[in-house]
């Protein structure tokens, strides 16, 4: 069976155009009858993308945390998260900030909460 995306759509594969009685050789496919892609770009997509899929299974086993795992740090993300006033992007900075203390301290310090909570509510 004939792939009908591999056939040329300007002669519809003859590879030859009738025009004006004359038989032309097609333009577009240069007498091929071939739908004319850049090479292996159909394959080449493919490939890729299932071969990524296939060979990252360490993100799916070991997902990067995305949470702090100490109950005052996930406390004080849940601040963070809740904020009216920060930016998303500093959101994602200080709740990043807190799982890197907690991964370089083993806990939130006191000090580290006072400080995000500043930057949390300014003026409270
Ligand atoms: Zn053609």
């Amino acid at each position: 069976m004939k792939d009908i995306e591999d056939v040329c759509a300007t002669c519809g594969g003859d590879g030859y155009i009738e025009n004006a009685g004359s038989r032309n050789r097609c333009p577009t496919c240069r007498g091929t009858g071939r739908r004319v892609v850049a090479e292996g770009f159909h394959d080449v997509t493919k490939t890729k993308a299932s071969h990524h899929l296939r060979s990252d299974p360490k993100g799916a086993a070991a997902p990067k945390p995305t949470w702090p795992t100490t109950f005052e740090g996930a406390q004080l993300a849940g601040e963070v998260r809740d904020s009216r006033t920060l930016t998303q992007d500093a959101k994602d900075r200080l709740i990043r900030e807190i799982m890197e203390h907690e991964t370089s301290h083993g806990q939130c310090t006191q000090t580290f909460l006072k400080k995000v909570r500043k930057q949390v509510r300014p003026k409270a």
